[in-house]
């Protein structure tokens, strides 16, 4: 059987943005997906979703068809009848037009997220958009809380090379669990552990698989993670710790912060999370004697109405040590912000009206159902056109978002790869390629590579990519912009060039381009982001563009969900092992692995409500209330549950899935969704 080994780029919503090799059968088939042993992030390691991917990318349930809907919203594809790819964009054009005709541009929204990473194929969406003056989508959902806060105190979009986990003597991975979620951390974790004795630490609410392998597991309750970061810096002001000197010349007001953490000691955060005083003080220390220390943020932070505050407090660790100066010390968030890449020709940015409305993308449910608040005085949105995400499960408050796609005036068109729970509420559904079907180049949260790849494969019957579907559609809408002629080829070409990188003539054969800044730079040795060049310990909220409802300097605020007597649960909807948002929870060797959706309960809060180990349990709150089995669990705090996933919404009882019970608040200081700050009640189903 021939057999070809073709580089490519994995393109799911992880930071890792993987380097593949993909073994190639007959030019038509995969085999597995490996890692490429020589882009030095990857290191030959992807995890096993992405290696088992002939699965999924094989699966008897790909669409191959252009649909249009004839029956029921939600029913599935017995509810479709095939139509010609012609037919079904003309159809789309058609009702875009309709709707734009009847209540102005703004009434349509595109609406994307990050199915693929790829820069082509996921943000030419946009330029649709701004050439059309459709309603803008503010890209809340994932990173917006974590992103804000990193900015804050950092002032830049970048951190230190993940690759330097390897030359750390303490890893602290806070609010993220990379053996499930990112596993390369762990390949550089390993290093460190076999080269130098590094130890690990993980902060997360719950014993994760990654808290399993570390050397000290600190399981504060969720959204509190900034009292123990302020306690933290407390016993380095206050043992000797704090780098004096480091911070009078990289930092802001060294002394308005150790005044102001004078109050804020282990006792204090100790009442806040949960956690002893003295694990507090132990890790402090820790922290404190070890120069080479290096904290990996995870996204946990990223879904708790104060998240934004708490990373903040936490980016203040490596300035009070001065770890920010050392190979192998300081922190990262992510590092999409590092290669200054010109978005122009990708996003019709040229072709921008800032007047056009923005839609918060966390809250579909409100503006589907027409909350004022979201809409303003514009028009309610009567078309949608989505590509690369599911909306029906993964946005919160899932009972808002199931009325809203039920209108029998809202007009749906979905380009997916499977018949999804939102494709299924779709009038005309298109399938789509894959990563290994298209062309399309990538930035990365975890590394410094710019990676390039091409199509691996012949695309799936009918299947047409992103950019092919809305070139397409711009064509039909008589949509003006130069990307729209453009092979992706040539858009990452000119992009590139436009941004003083090389082109894709002269880009490295093997696809990735490391733009890993020299030493001084990648550690902030010539100053921080800010336009003073210092790290600030007082923050501008203001200036990151939210109202200023959160203290300057970092603390607890207790703006979360804390609950109630009736409430007394803290409700965490963690991501799972096999299930990357909802991209692989269809595929049987995740399915198999993850079982059914469960609630990991502490075994005193289960005997507490008499339901055994084992039995259903419902959940609730003012939103509603879902069914699951529970699982005696003893790797957290009695008041906090934990379900992993995301499962689809059939896969509950019920019939909906675990985000109608998440909130569409928007967290602070500028919005994103809020998916780990929830209380709720258990009773026995
Ligand atoms: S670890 Fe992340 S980037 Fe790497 S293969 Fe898996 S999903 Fe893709």
């Amino acid at each position: 059987m021939p057999l070809d080994i073709v580089p490519s780029v994995c393109p799911h919503d992880c930071p890792s943005a993987c380097a593949l090799e993909v073994e190639r059968i007959e030019g038509n088939r995969i085999g597995r997906i490996h890692g490429a042993a020589t882009q030095t992030y990857t290191a030959g390691i992807v995890c096993a979703k992405v290696a088992r991917y002939a699965e999924r990318q094989h699966h008897p349930d790909r669409l191959s068809q252009p649909l249009r809907r004839i029956g029921e919203k939600g029913v599935g594809r017995s509810a479709f009848v095939p139509v010609s790819w012609d037919a079904a964009l003309d159809e789309v054009a058609e009702q875009l037009t309709r709707a734009a005709q009847r209540h102005g541009s703004e009434a349509v929204w595109p609406y994307y997220y990050s199915g693929t990473m790829g820069l082509v194929q996921r943000d030419g969406i946009n330029r649709l958009r701004h050439a059309m003056r459709y309603s803008r989508e503010d890209l809340t959902i994932c990173s917006m809380l974590s992103g804000t806060g990193w900015v804050a105190g950092v002032g830049a979009r970048r951190g230190v090379d993940g690759r330097e986990i390897a030359k750390a003597d303490l890893i602290v991975v806070w609010g993220g669990n990379p053996v499930s979620t990112q596993v390369n951390v762990m390949t550089h974790v390993t290093t460190a552990r076999r080269a130098r004795g590094a130890k690990l630490v993980v902060v997360d609410p719950y014993r994760t698989a990654s808290a399993e392998a570390a050397d000290l597991h600190l399981a504060p309750l969720p959204g509190t993670d900034g009292a123990l970061a302020c306690a933290v810096m407390h016993v380095l002001f206050k043992e000797g710790y704090a780098d004096r000197e480091y911070m009078t010349r990289y930092a802001d007001d060294p002394e308005g912060l150790e005044a102001h953490l004078a109050t804020r000691d282990p006792a204090w955060a100790a009442a806040i999370t949960g956690l002893d005083e003295g694990e507090i003080v132990d890790f402090a220390r820790l922290y404190g004697r070890t120069k080479r220390s290096y904290i990996r943020v995870g996204y946990g932070f990223s879904r708790s109405r104060n998240g934004s505050l708490q990373l903040f407090a936490v980016t203040c660790l490596p300035t009070v040590t001065g770890a920010w100066q050392y190979e192998g010390g300081g922190a990262l968030q992510s590092n999409h912000g590092l290669v200054p890449l010109d978005h122009t020709l990708l996003e019709g940015l040229d072709v921008l009206d800032p007047a056009t409305r923005i839609l918060d993308q966390s809250r579909i449910g409100p503006i589907l159902t027409g909350d004022r608040r979201d809409l303003g005085d514009g028009p309610p949105v009567s078309a949608l056109f989505i590509q690369n995400t599911n909306p029906m499960v993964v946005a919160p408050e899932s009972g808002l978002v199931r009325q809203g796609f039920a209108r029998d005036d809202l007009f749906v068109c979905v380009h997916e790869q499977f018949m999804t729970e939102t494709a299924a509420m779709a009038d005309i559904v298109l399938p789509a390629t894959t990563f290994l079907e298209h062309d399309d180049f990538y930035t990365a949260g975890a590394h410094t590579y710019l990676q390039l790849s091409r199509a691996v494969l012949p695309p799936h019957p009918e299947c047409r990519s992103n950019h092919e579907v809305v070139s397409g559609l711009a064509r039909r809408l008589g949509a003006r912009h130069p990307g729209f002629a453009l092979s992706p080829i040539e858009l990452i070409d000119r992009t590139l060039r436009a941004s003083g990188l090389p082109g894709v003539e002269d880009f490295p054969a093997d696809g990735w381009l490391d733009c890993c800044p020299p030493f001084e730079i990648g550690h902030f040795l010539d100053g921080f982001g800010h336009a003073d060049g210092k790290f600030h310990f007082r923050a501008d909220w203001t200036a990151l563009g939210g109202h200023n409802r959160l203290p300057a300097f970092p603390d607890h605020v207790a703006v979360t969900d804390d609950g109630d007597p009736e409430r007394p649960f803290r409700l965490v909807a963690a991501p799972s092992r096999s299930f990357l948002n909802t991209s692989f929870n269809n595929t049987p060797s995740g399915i198999a692995r993850e079982g059914r959706p469960t609630a990991l309960v502490h075994p005193a809060a289960l005997a507490g409500l008499g339901i055994a180990d084992g039995g259903r349990v419902r959940i609730g709150n003012r939103l509603g209330s879902v069914v699951v089995h529970a699982r005696a669990f003893d790797g957290l705090q009695r008041k906090v549950v934990i379900v992993e996933g995301v499962w689809p919404n059939h896969a509950f009882e019920e019939g909906i899935g675990i985000n109608l019970l998440t909130s569409a608040d928007p967290g602070l200081p500028r919005g994103g969704a809020v998916f780990h700050d929830t209380s709720v009640w258990l009773s026995p189903a």
